[in-house]
């Protein structure tokens, strides 16, 4: 049995009986831990031949046993945070993209919460309406045996009203807000969310929030809850400055940081780049959608008009796809998101919406069609594959000079290697 190696299991955080059952329920035999990386638990089969004939259910079951034996064996994020943030102290933390670190506010906040009704006591806060979406999502599967607890989502792209009519209803206000910053900051100037009860207050991707004009509401949020809160801010990536700026925000909280940037690669991701002329993307992408095995693959473009354009192209070449990107109606955009995240198609063509946050376990392929405009942003979309430690191939096309520099100062930075793209690449290798 791997549980004697574990030297804290979600028992000993002593959490409440409804949550432990739910922790069970989702699957998670033990809080990611360790600093260790093991390569003997990747897939141990070198024989070839033998994946050629699998089905992709075989695989898909394989890697599934694969990643439970990795769970076991993940960085520490968890554990370090999850004592301290049940208590209610102010936590900031930077680990790397599919530890966990949604687990980390999902279960300190629904441990911590007495709910009221009429009161909403939590709020959380994020850059994209998926990620919302998700998250909310996250909550309803951890409080499924708190059935008291009611959790909303709020974001623009959804008439006011709605949201205005539930927070209105005692019967319907929820406990637990999850929202982008625009939406939520509307509804607490507005009078419809009543801050005046909040005691707990949650930025994910924080720095993202923080670094663009999200940044005016979530001050303005801030400011309207009640000062003694408990504040926790989550991200993988953080550079000194935005510290010391998140903790502006914070009492005395516990700080977690990855201060050897390299630290943040994703050793279980191949990472290869492809020299190409804009033009020949289309046709490369189609070689490569042909030949390599993929359960599911988000393909990264740089504007919403060139993800429709490369949606119509994929799907009318026998690809069946969807795509993901502001300029779409709401709707859409989350229905997408959910087929995408329920497996019933395997390949999206998203923008930058997609490139954080997003967690969607079969994601085995990332392709950067277009390359992402910083080393941070290239550093999120990758992590979309590659999900809890498992393991994933990265695929970035370069065409100019400009992308040739950015992908140098990505493998500076994070301290990876990127190469060019082989003939072949063993499918055990992904
Ligand atoms: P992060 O926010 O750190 O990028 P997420 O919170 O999205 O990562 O988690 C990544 C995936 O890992 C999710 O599918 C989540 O359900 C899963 N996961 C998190 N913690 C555990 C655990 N202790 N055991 C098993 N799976 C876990
Ligand atoms: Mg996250």
């Amino acid at each position: 049995s791997y549980v004697g190696v574990h030297s804290t299991g979600f028992s000993d955080f002593l959490l409440k009986p409804e949550l432990s059952r739910a922790i069970v329920d989702c699957g998670f035999e033990h809080p990611s831990e360790g600093t260790k990386y093991s390569l003997s638990t990747q897939s141990p089969s070198l024989d070839k031949t033998s994946h050629i004939e699998e089905s992709n259910n075989e695989r898909w079951m394989k890697d599934t046993r694969s990643r439970q034996q990795q769970k076991l064996q993940r960085l520490s994020v968890q554990q370090q945070c999850i004592p301290q943030a049940i208590i209610g102290n102010d936590v900031i933390c930077q680990a790397k993209s599919g530890l966990g670190k949604t687990a980390v506010f999902v279960l300190a906040t629904l441990q911590q919460i007495e709910p009221v009704d009429g009161e909403v006591s939590v709020v959380v806060v994020c850059h994209t309406r998926e990620l919302a979406f998700q998250i909310r999502n996250e909550y309803q599967r951890f409080s499924k045996y708190m059935p008291k607890i009611r959790t909303e989502v709020f974001y623009g792209g959804v008439p006011e009203r709605e949201n205005k009519e539930l927070l209105n209803n005692k019967e319907k206000c929820p406990h637990i807000v999850v929202g982008t910053p625009g939406r939520l900051s509307y509804l607490v100037n507005n009078k419809a969310l009543n801050p005046d009860h909040v005691k707990h207050f949650v930025l994910d991707e924080c720095d993202k929030m923080l670094e663009t004009d999200m940044r005016a509401d979530i001050q303005e949020i801030f400011r309207k809850i009640p000062q003694h809160k408990q504040v926790m801010m989550f991200t993988a990536t953080l550079s000194k400055e935005m510290r010391s700026l998140c903790k502006k925000f914070m009492k005395n909280p516990l700080e977690i940081y990855v201060d050897d940037e390299g630290k943040l690669t994703l050793h279980g991701l191949l990472q290869h780049y492809v020299s190409l002329k804009d033009e020949q993307k289309n046709r490369k992408l189609n070689d490569l959608l042909d030949t390599l095995e993929f359960n599911q693959v988000v393909i990264f473009v740089k504007s919403a008009q060139r993800a429709n354009m490369l949606q119509k192209i994929l799907t009318a070449c026998n690809f069946p796809s969807i795509c993901i990107h502001a300029r779409m109606p709401q709707e859409q955009r989350i229905s997408n998101y959910k087929e995408f995240k329920d497996n019933k198609q395997r390949i999206m063509v998203a923008t930058d919406v997609f490139g954080r946050g997003i967690d969607v376990e079969r994601v085995n392929i990332v392709i950067n069609y277009d390359i992402p405009d910083s080393p941070d942003s290239y550093l999120h979309r990758v992590g979309r594959a590659g999900r809890f430690g498992t393991k994933g191939l990265a695929i970035t096309f370069v065409s100019t000079e400009e992308d040739k520099n950015t992908l140098e100062s990505v493998q500076a930075r994070f301290e990876v290697e990127i190469t060019e793209l082989p003939d072949q690449i063993n499918v055990d290798a992904y």
